[in-house]
């Protein structure tokens, strides 16, 4: 008899979370996890000697807090901060504007800039606070299957048409006409001044192949604002170390440093087990694969277990990475050019909607942007211990910057970029450049090599609408695979990626409900 009953493959924050919930309900779990520790791409990097960053993602806001509840999170010392994290939109002429938790709160700052686009800015969140707890529902729960949706689907199914029913005639009018517009003329309908567009489109072509012209691209700026809430204190890395906990305090055993080279199949073609890198075997009738879907289907199976429809359908999955990080270790604490109201932990960059459509541009050629466009945090601000006293930690999300950049990512093209991610934040803060210690750069191509993340996208496929209805296929839609026993728990899965648990808990939501 197999000694576990499940086996997780990655140990990511989702791969933790559907670990946690199946050892909960007493089943027997091993995660397997490739590198020396687990969490994923919210694991903390130790870029530099003596600095460290909260995880290589930037933003909690989307972790769902009733599963934090759920898995009793609190009592393992996780706080969130109860409120979303106030973020600064930077413009090169030295203005700011300050976008918080509180609509009125924003709508003041933005009052300074124009008072035209205050009173836009309060119409706009009134329409996404209102569509947002449907949408964020929608987004939490699991999706129906659209080809054959079963009995309890379609009276889910139901439930959400009425719901963005109930919202009013004319707010659903707005949704279904906003949806399929891009982030350009959606936000010049509400806003006139252009850093401000360019900041709010930011977060929503996080990790996108697309620019604010694309269509679509309203949908994922919506998506956003629904599902971005509290924040984790101490980042993503204290998420991922309380999830480890719970699992551990479940009776679930991690393995680190042990990459799964293949799945065991029966002769039927059922989940037998998993062969790690070192030769070793590890036995059970269930995988739930946190890794990504590509990763899955085309290196751990072979192509004739996975049949030819669905490997197509896995191929065309579109996973093409567009976002590099880099950290910088600074002597000094940062000070910015522009006058703020709060000290600055969340940044934009961004004069124009245009300029952040140039520096897409050139991804379409395998280039990066000259002119990158910079999410920036720094953690330092509410986590002192991450760096030495008076020093900083500065973490750039830097976009655009292709996987498959022409001529490779060689040490020379990954210090090019990086100098032009500098000299950009440069021209909002004084004395930056030699305040430097040191940086540290990935690009798509080293996310990839580091978490077997296929084609470095930070949410394991686009998140496009196709992609997102139906995640990642339709065969795989609701965490259940062809593949008798081997099931689908990262965020390829639906609701897709991003710091949320959820595809790990309604993976294991299905798993337990078999
Ligand atoms: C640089 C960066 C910045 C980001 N910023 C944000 C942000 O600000 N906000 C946000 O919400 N989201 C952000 N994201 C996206 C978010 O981090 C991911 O969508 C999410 O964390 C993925 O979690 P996961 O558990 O599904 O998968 P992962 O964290 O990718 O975990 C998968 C795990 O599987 C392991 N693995 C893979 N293959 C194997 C194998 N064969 N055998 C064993 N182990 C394997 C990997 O090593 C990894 O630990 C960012 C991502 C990146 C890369």
């Amino acid at each position: 008899m197999a000694n576990y009953d499940a086996i997780v493959i990655g140990g990511g924050h989702n791969g933790l979370t559907a670990a946690a919930l199946l050892a909960q309900a007493g089943r027997r779990v091993v995660v397997v996890e490739k590198n020396d520790a687990v969490g994923g791409l919210a694991m903390a990097e130790e870029f530099h000697p003596g600095y460290r960053t909260a995880g290589l993602l930037h933003d909690t806001g989307g972790a769902r807090l009733k599963l934090i509840e759920k898995l009793n999170l609190p009592s393992r010392g996780l706080q969130t901060t109860g409120k979303r994290a106030p973020v600064t939109l930077l413009s090169d002429d030295g203005r700011a504007i300050t976008l918080q938790a509180d609509a009125e709160a924003s709508a003041r700052s933005i009052e300074k800039i124009s008072a035209k686009d205050a009173q836009a800015y309060r119409q706009y969140r009134a329409l996404v606070d209102t569509i947002g707890p449907w949408l964020g529902k929608l987004f939490s729960e699991p999706q129906p299957s659209l080809p054959s949706p079963g009995p309890g689907e379609m009276l889910r199914l139901l439930g959400s048409g009425l719901g963005l029913r109930r919202m009013g005639r004319k707010t659903m009018q707005e949704f279904l006409k906003i949806v399929p517009m891009c982030l350009a003329d959606f936000l010049d309908e509400y806003f006139e001044t252009d850093f401000l567009k360019a900041g709010l489109a930011v977060p929503a072509l996080l990790s996108s192949f697309n620019g604010p012209w694309s269509s679509f691209t309203t949908f994922n700026l919506l998506l956003w604002e629904a599902t971005s809430t509290d924040q984790v204190k101490g980042g993503p890395a204290a998420l991922a170390a309380a999830l480890e906990k719970a699992a551990q305090s479940h009776g679930v055993e991690i393995r680190t440093g042990a990459e799964v080279t293949s799945l065991m199949l029966s002769d039927s073609g059922a989940v037998q087990g998993a062969r790690l890198v070192s030769g070793e075997q590890i036995e059970a009738p269930l995988a739930a694969a946190a890794c990504t879907p590509k990763e899955v289907f085309l290196n751990l199976l072979k192509s004739r277990d996975v049949g030819p429809k669905l490997e197509t359908a896995i191929t065309h999955l579109r996973c093409r990475g567009v976002t590099a990080k880099v950290n910088l270790a600074l002597n000094q604490k940062i000070q910015w050019k522009a006058e703020t109201e709060h000290p600055v932990e969340f940044a934009r960059t961004g004069n124009t909607i245009d300029e952040i459509e140039r520096a897409f541009d050139a991804v379409k050629y395998r280039r990066f942007s000259e002119t990158p466009v910079l999410d920036i945090f720094v953690p330092t601000v509410s986590n002192s211990d991450l760096a030495p006293e008076g020093h900083e930690v500065v973490s750039i999300l830097a976009q655009f910057a292709p996987y498959d950049r022409e001529g490779g990512w060689t040490d020379a093209a990954r210090e090019d970029f990086a100098d032009r991610v500098v000299a950009r934040l440069a021209e909002h803060t004084i004395d930056l450049e030699s305040s430097i210690v040191a940086r540290h750069v990935s690009t798509p191509k080293d996310l990839e090599a580091q978490f077997n993340l296929t084609g470095g996208h930070l949410f394991h496929a686009e998140h496009a609408l196709d992609q997102l209805l139906g995640r990642p296929v339709h065969a795989c839609a609701g965490y259940k695979t062809p593949i008798p026993g081997l099931y689908l728990c990262g965020s390829g899965s639906h609701p897709g990626g991003g710091i949320t648990c959820a595809p790990g808990a309604l993976a294991a939501g299905a798993i337990l409900s078999k």
